[in-house]
């Protein structure tokens, strides 16, 4: 349980609503900043514009996935008004406040050097990430269907990069029926590859190996899918690219030889919002209460 913490919740889009959800099931003091256009109230939680709240007892900040702007603006998808997380707002807080972001950037990163308080990338996280690639992948075979006209049972896949969402993406395809080769550049990925009963090739070979395929997914967040590469992908064949943006396929030379590629990033939150949230906020209430023991100990 979470009892005895006060936290701030600031901005956010349907996921934040999961993780409202379970904090105030597990008897945290909630205040909500940048929900005020948010129809149904949460028994437990009081809404605030963030110049109405006091942040001397505020225990831990939760920020929406994207953190802040560059500019500290944060997204508040559920307000009009405009949020901005600013250093009078942090050093308020009490020294062991801790802030939940799921990515960062420079403004947040100085803020909390400035400040010296303790940020947590969430999404950093292997076990964020590893929970991710579950709807990331549903997300994929949905992009697939609905931008190809065969089957992808029979088809032939190469999966670019064996990280956490590769692994899950040729586990997946090849469990659909599809014969999945997997590019990576080292070799104790080449051998996890082979110990799946997938088809391995180092990426070094990365221009032979496009040559036949029918889809390639992407997961590498470098600039991999190259022109030189891309001029020796069948002009049928179908890219998605998962990577972050601005992904790892030259997308200009693509469209110049007729190859569909899509850029698709944040598929989690778009085809599943609901499991999104839910994982992003079961990790949350373990890492809180984490914290709360660790400083009740030290009392
Ligand atoms: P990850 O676990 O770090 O895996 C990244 C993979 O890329 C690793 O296999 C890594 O291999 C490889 N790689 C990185 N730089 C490389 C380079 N210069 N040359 C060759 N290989 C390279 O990351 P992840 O969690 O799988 O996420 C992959 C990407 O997808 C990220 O950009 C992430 O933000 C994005 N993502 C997108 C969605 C979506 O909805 N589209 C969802 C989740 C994540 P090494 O180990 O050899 O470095």
């Amino acid at each position: 349980m979470l009892t005895d913490l006060h936290i701030a919740v600031i901005g956010g889009d349907a996921r934040q609503l999961e993780v409202i959800r379970k904090l105030i099931e597990l008897d945290a003091k909630i205040s909500l900043i940048g929900f005020d256009q948010l129809d149904h109230g949460f028994a437990g939680a009081t809404k605030y514009q963030i110049n109405e709240l006091s942040f001397e007892d505020i225990d831990a900040i939760i920020l929406p996935v994207a953190g802040t702007n560059h500019e500290g603006q944060v997204d508040t998808i559920f307000s009009n008004e405009k949020v901005y997380l600013k250093e009078e707002v942090i050093k308020q807080t009490p020294d062991h406040c801790i802030i939940y972001s799921g990515i960062s950037n420079d403004y947040l990163n100085q803020l909390v050097k400035t400040t010296n308080r303790k940020l947590v990338r969430l999404f950093e996280r292997d076990d964020i990430a590893i929970y991710n690639s579950i709807p990331t992948v549903e997300g994929t075979i949905m992009l697939v269907i609905q931008h190809t006209d065969f089957t992808i049972h029979g088809s032939k896949i190469a999966v670019l990069g064996l990280g956490r969402v590769g692994m899950s993406v040729a586990r997946s395809f090849a469990a659909l029926g599809a014969k999945v080769k997997v590019g990576a550049r080292k070799s104790e990925h080449l051998a996890r590859i082979s110990e799946m009963g997938l088809q391995p090739f180092h990426l070094s070979n990365l221009m032979k190996e496009v040559a036949d395929v029918d889809i390639c997914i992407n997961t590498i967040p470098y600039p991999i899918l190259s022109a030189d590469v891309l001029s020796k992908v069948p002009s049928h064949s179908l890219i998605i690219d998962l990577a972050s943006k601005p992904g790892g396929t030259d997308f200009r030379y693509a469209e110049k030889r007729g190859i569909k590629a899509i850029l698709a990033p944040g598929l989690p939150g778009i085809v599943a919002p609901k499991t999104a949230g839910q994982i992003v906020a079961n990790v949350l209430a373990q890492l809180l209460s984490e914290d709360l023991a660790e400083r009740k100990e030290k009392k």
